[in-house]
């Protein structure tokens, strides 16, 4: 069986990755990078989701010598042309702040009517093989902004994307239901036949 590593440290990543690939009968085994301590973490240094991606699955791949898979992702506001995309998790200024991150955007867009909210959650996926093979697939759920935060599930900037088609906030979402239409379900899911072209 080959042994699959996950360059992240989010449980909830590697379950849902893991699922993925047995739903679609994929017989390797997925480890998380927790079981290799001593890879360092990997400056993101790109200026896209598809970039840093690459970036983290190369480094873990040369690191341990195994197939690595990595995601990066973040929210891109249309009226913000693109932003804050890359820089999702410090756009406050501070790194994985969710709240003040939240609050900055909203204050940035308080004069925005709903006819020009539009934006999306984006997630780029990639495989490296320890030779430089690489691979990277992409994601996207879209949807608009809300004025004020709704809901207690998920994470990050979830309380204010009301997904197209959907009455409620991704923050209303069960973790099935986002799962299923989310920008990083949707980019594993693309996964799947690339670690078949790739793994076997
Ligand atoms: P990461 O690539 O998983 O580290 O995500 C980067 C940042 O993008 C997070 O800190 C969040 O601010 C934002 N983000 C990415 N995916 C989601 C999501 O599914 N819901 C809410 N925020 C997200």
């Amino acid at each position: 069986m080959t042994r699959l590593i996950l360059a992240t440290r989010n449980a909830g990543k590697i379950t849902e990755l893991r699922a993925i690939l047995a739903d679609a009968g994929l017989p390797h085994e997925l480890v998380g990078a927790d079981a290799y301590p001593d890879v360092p973490d990997v400056k993101e240094t790109g200026v896209t989701f598809a970039e840093n991606a690459l970036l983290k699955a190369h480094a873990l791949a040369r690191a341990t010598g195994l197939p690595a898979v990595a995601d990066d992702s973040g929210l891109c506001v249309d009226v913000l042309g693109g932003a804050p995309g890359i820089f999702s998790a410090r756009w406050s200024g501070r790194h994985g702040d969710d709240k003040a991150n939240l609050d900055l955007l909203l204050a940035q867009l308080a004069d925005i009517d709903d006819t020009h909210r539009a934006a999306h959650f984006a997630c780029a996926a990639a495989l490296a093989l320890p030779d430089g093979t690489e691979r990277v697939v992409e994601g996207h759920l879209r949807g608009s902004l809300r004025h004020t935060p709704t809901g207690t599930n998920g994470f990050g900037y979830d309380p204010i994307l009301q997904p197209e088609g959907d009455s409620r906030t991704c923050a209303q979402l069960t973790p099935e239901e986002k799962n299923a239409i989310s920008h990083r379900g949707k980019a594993f899911r693309a996964l799947v036949p690339v670690v078949r072209e790739l793994l076997g």
